[in-house]
This record gives structure tokens, sequence and C-alpha cells, in this order.
């Protein structure tokens, strides 16, 4: 018993308690979910809670909005499949990885006019709902103007904003009528060229349309369009004195035009109603719009170049669909300014933009 003497007994029950403080501050730390570098974060200075507090509602506010955009992507992806049962999937599964998605590049022709900014913004507007889509914007004029450069800037698009004037003896005068001399020819090309010189063959996928500024477009054309192999085609409303202009399609094949106007073309159809594979730019870099061909010819001369009529493809539920028409805006009458005028009244403010 001698061995248990106070002092002995006093030292073990120090080491006792050293031990079991060991033992609770292990246990402690290895309760601690995170290591100590993050519970350093749990237990910040003064300095970093402003700025942890400030993260932390980054972090909210993200996570809503990531919930509200689930919320709404849920409800696009439901009408989608409501209204376009037969694309829907197609769309959907294409959605999931944007990358692989080939792009539109749009070409319009375009020249100042009053409705002109109009036209634009409608066009603007509906491009927007577009994913991978390039507006090639070509004014027929010497300069590219504000009014243009200002709208393209505001779009929200992606673009290329050119220019090229067509020389008079190819302009139509105020009274001709519109069949007289085509249209849009060299800024159809000009849009050409920039996709062939900046574009590569292979790397940049993708389908070629020419979207004129005043036609209608429903955006089920484009989900369409973009998987165009070769050259694609579809009917076009209100086009040709018609209800519709269309491919007449035989088990799954081009046979010939429903068009009342020289149905042996080789290409009887509508510049809106056709799409091509970027890649046939490529391989026949020469193929071009020319102003000296048979009138009504722009669209078969191009064409030709590229494809024979047993290689196009139909899209819009094998041509039985108007998904484009070939709508024409009325023009501005503007008499009443000049009557102001004459009646010692101010016209409309030249600085107010319309
Ligand atoms: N266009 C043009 N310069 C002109 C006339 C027309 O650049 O002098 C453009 C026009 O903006 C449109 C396309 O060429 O995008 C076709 O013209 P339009 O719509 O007048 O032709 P149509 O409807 O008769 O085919
Ligand atoms: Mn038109």
């Amino acid at each position: 018993m001698g061995y248990l003497t106070p002092r002995r007994l006093l030292v073990f029950y120090f080491m006792a308690l050293f031990m079991s403080l060991i033992y609770v501050i292990y246990s402690f730390a290895s309760w601690c979910p995170n290591s100590f570098k993050e519970m350093n974060m749990r237990f910040p200075n003064d300095g970093d809670v402003n700025e942890l507090q400030i993260r932390d509602k980054m972090i909210y506010e993200k996570n809503e909005l990531l919930k509200l955009l689930q919320s709404r992507f849920q409800k696009v992806e439901t009408n989608l499949r409501r209204l376009y049962p037969e694309v829907a999937s197609e769309i959907l599964e294409k959605d999931s990885n944007p990358n692989d998605l080939p792009y539109i590049y749009a070409i319009t022709p375009t020249y100042t006019r009053p409705v002109q900014k109009a036209e634009l913004i409608r066009l603007s507007q509906t491009f927007l709902h577009v994913r991978n889509f390039h507006w090639i914007v070509v004014e027929d004029s010497d300069r590219k103007t504000k009014l243009v450069e200002n709208l393209l800037e505001h779009s929200g698009l992606e673009f290329t904003h050119l220019n090229v004037k067509t020389p008079d003896a190819w302009k139509l005068a105020p009274k001709d009528p519109n069949w007289l001399k085509p249209r849009g020819v060299l800024q159809r090309n000009l849009g050409l060229t920039w996709i062939r010189e900046n574009l590569k063959k292979g790397a940049n996928k993708g389908v070629l349309y020419f979207a004129d500024d005043d036609n209608t477009y429903d955006l089920q054309i484009f989900e369409e369009m973009r998987g165009t192999k070769k050259v694609s085609v579809w009917p076009v409303g209100l086009v040709g004195k018609l209800r519709y202009e269309s491919p007449i399609v035989v088990n799954g094949k081009v046979t010939g035009w429903h068009t009342y106007w020289m149905p042996e073309r080789d290409f009887a159809l509508d510049m809106a109603g056709f799409a091509i594979n970027i890649e046939l730019l490529f391989d026949k870099p020469l193929v071009q719009f020319e102003y000296e061909v048979k009138r009504g010819y722009q669209e078969t001369t191009l064409l030709r170049g590229f494809v024979t009529k047993e290689e196009l493809e139909p899209l819009a539920d094998n041509c039985r669909k108007v998904l484009v028409w070939h709508t024409r805006t009325e023009k501005a009458d503007l008499r009443n300014e000049e009557k102001l005028k004459k009646y010692g009244k101010p016209p409309s403010d030249l600085t107010i933009e319309v």
C-alpha cells in the first residue's frame, strides 16, 4: 500500500485528466465534417464576415435563378412537345449539346426606305428565338447606315454587317413591276463571299438561308433546315399569285413543282423555299447569283451549281406544311408630310428615327 502515496495519486489524477482532455479534443475534431482549413472559414475573422455574407447571398440568388430557369425550361419543353410533336425530341436532344448544333447563316439584303426599320425589328426579334444563328445583313448602299448599324448592335443577335450598292442599271424604278429586274443579287453574293472567306469547311457546320427582310418565318422552319445535308426545300405561302408554291413530293422525292409560272424550271421555287449546307459553298467555290440570266431563273441558276433535283431533301412534313410566307409590306404613304408643310404646319421631326 506504500505505493499509493497521495503524491502518486495526484500525478495519476492529472495524467487521467490530461488524457481525457486529449480524447475530447480529438473526438471533437473528427466529429467536425470539415477540415481545419474549412473550420477556419466557419469561424472567420471579423474582416471576412462581410465578404462571406455577400457570397452567401450570391449563391442564394444564383440558386433561385437556376430554379426559375429550370421551371421555364420545363414549360418550354412541354409546349414544344405539345405544339411540334414530330420534331420536339430532335430539338431537345440537340439542345443538350449546343456545340453539335449546326449554325444557321441567314443572308438578308436590305435597303433604305420608310418601312425598313420596322421590317428589320420584326425579323431580328423572330431570329432571337433561334439558337446558333448568325445574321448576315447586307445593305444595298454605298455606305453602312447608322440606322442598321444601331439596330444590329442592339439586336442581341450574332451578326455580320456588310454593304454593296446595286448598279443603277439594275435598280427598279418606282413604277416598274417587281418581276422586271432581280433584287438583292449583289447583296446575296457578298454574303456568299463572306461565308467562303470567313468560315472553314469541316470546322464550321451550318446551313445557309436567304431570308428577305419582308417575309414571315415560323420558327419551326429553322429547326427543320438545320439538318440539311445538301439542299432542302419546302413550300412558300402567298407567292406566285397562288395560295402557295411548293415542290411536288412523291415517295419522299421531289418530282416537280406546284407553280403557275414556268414550272419547267429546274428549281421552280422561291428564294425563301430552300437552304444549303455550307459545305457545298466550299466544294463549288464559284457558284453564285448572276444578273445575266433569264427572268425568274435566279434560284435555278444558283441551285443547278450545287445539286440535282433528285438530291433535294423535302422538309415541312413532305412539303405539306407552309412555314414561310412571301409577305410584302405595303409602301408607306407619307403624302401628308408635304401637305402639313403646304399649310404652314411643322412636318414630323426628322430627328426621330422611324
Ligand atoms: N432589296 C434590296 N435592294 C432593292 C430592293 C430589294 O436590297 O433595291 C432587298 C429587299 O430588302 C429584300 C430582297 O432584296 O430583302 C428582295 O426584295 P423584295 O422583297 O422587294 O422582292 P420580292 O418580295 O418582290 O421578291
Ligand atoms: Mn419580298
